[in-house]
């Protein structure tokens, strides 16, 4: 199973598609059991859900990855995590995927077509493609986003309430609720709007009342936020950087009932309203719960659609080398180290998927080659791989051989 030659025909052991620490964790681990994986990045588009490295790009401090100390920011933990993956093998390639084929053929060779119309060929595929938060969709969104907006309290929070910032947050679905008690609960914050298009609430009654009942949080229903007006940066005088940089001053808010505009001054906005996963190219391929996040069966492996029409797929309860982690099946934690720790897990289904169809082939005894993934998991835990410990796919290798 090697990746010799790097042309249209050749078959990948292991594609990964998506560039968040779901997908950099898949690619460091397949790569470190030698699966030579291809990790399909996305770009530098700025402020879209296209941009390589995922929703993190658009953090500032992450306090809460284990392991980071005093925090780090979204990008630099990131690049941490990409230059670990390439470290030990990864290839990337800074590209979409526009089209998958997995109905067709399951259990044998997916192909996938790139958006510059390159065809990648793979026996296994690893999907970390990750959820965009929804944006309201003002043009002003776009320049603020990144210093005054955000739609991650849990992330950016403790930085707004370093500079005391008055703070809002837009929904009324219980992310709106959370990320308002969380932002009420940060010391240096002294006042959380909650600004709501109607009067009635998708969140649930607990989630709400914690909210109403919290003194620092101010209700504004039957509003909409139009547009956001700025102010210079503070740091504008004293860095060249910041000269033509401006943060937030205000939100224009229009009554949705009446039309009528005005104006609430605000240091930050929050935007909690919801969430889309990236799962439009498998629509009618993989099972999706109703909001469209990929189900999978308790070990990150992907489940057939009801609605594909393939009947080789419609008689498998899995799809057979197809695998799922972070976001993308996963709307309760959405963590950057949940997501994390999905990639580990799909990394080592993908290496026992992969090892089991190779002792297929070569008509070895699955448990002679201790092929349980309890025993390949084992095997990653060694810190001396470089030093002899072989990965399961090498030893397969070498037990067809001496055979
Ligand atoms: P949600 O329940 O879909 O709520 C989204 C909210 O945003 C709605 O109030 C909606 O208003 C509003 N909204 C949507 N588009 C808007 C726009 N363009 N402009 C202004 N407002 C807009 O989403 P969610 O709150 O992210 O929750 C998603 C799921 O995760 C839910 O099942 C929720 O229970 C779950 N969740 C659970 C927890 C928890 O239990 N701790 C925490 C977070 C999320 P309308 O109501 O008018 O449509």
């Amino acid at each position: 199973m090697s990746n010799e030659n790097n042309n249209q025909n050749e078959i990948r052991n292991v594609v990964i598609i998506g560039s968040g620490p779901a997908g950099y964790t898949a690619a460091l681990y397949t790569a470190r059991a030698n699966l030579s994986p291809l990790l399909i990045a996305g770009s530098f588009e700025q402020t879209t859900s296209r941009i390589k490295g995922g929703q993190l790009m658009f953090t500032s401090d992450i306090e809460n990855f284990p392991g980071t100390g005093h925090g780090v920011t979204g990008p630099e933990l990131m690049m941490k995590m990409e230059e670990q993956a390439l470290r030990f093998g990864t290839e990337m390639v800074q590209e979409f995927v526009t089209e998958v084929n997995l109905c067709d053929a399951p259990g044998e060779v997916y192909a996938l077509k790139l958006e510059n119309g390159n065809v990648i060929k793979t026996r296994a595929l690893i999907i970390a493609t990750g959820a965009s938060a929804r944006r309201l969709g003002i043009a002003a969104e776009d320049k603020f986003f990144g210093t005054s907006v955000s739609t991650c309290a849990t992330c950016d929070g403790n930085q707004f309430a370093r500079q005391k910032a008055v703070v809002a947050v837009v929904g009324g679905g219980d992310s709106a609720m959370e990320e308002a008690n969380y932002l009420a609960r940060l010391e240096g914050i002294p006042k959380v709007y909650i600004i709501h298009r109607r009067e009635e609430f998708r969140a649930s009654k607990i989630m709400l009342k914690r909210a109403q009942d919290n003194p620092k949080i101010e209700f504004l229903l039957h509003k909409a936020v139009v547009d956001i007006t700025g102010k210079p940066h503070p740091l504008a005088g004293t860095n060249k950087f910041f000269t033509d940089k401006e943060v937030m001053s205000a939100a224009i808010l229009q009554d949705t009932r009446t039309g009528e505009k005005s104006e609430l001054p605000l240091d930050g906005l929050f935007i909690a309203i919801g969430h889309t996963p990236n799962t439009d190219l498998f629509k009618n391929q993989l099972k999706m719960d109703e909001t469209g996040y990929l189900e999978h069966d308790g070990r990150t492996r992907a489940l057939p659609s009801p609605a594909c029409t393939s009947a080789k797929m419609q008689c498998l309860e899995k799809v057979p080398g197809v695998f799922v982690a972070g976001d993308v099946a996963d709307h309760v934690y959405r963590q950057a180290i949940t997501a994390a720790g999905m990639g580990c897990q799909a990394a080592i289904e993908a290496e026992r998927y992969l090892a089991e169809k190779m002792a297929e082939e070569e008509h070895l005894d699955p448990d002679a080659v201790h092929l349980s993934a309890e025993s390949i998991a084992q095997s990653h835990w060694s810190t001396e791989r470089d030093n002899g410990e072989k990965p399961i796919i090498e030893r397969i290798s070498e037990a067809t051989q001496e055979k």
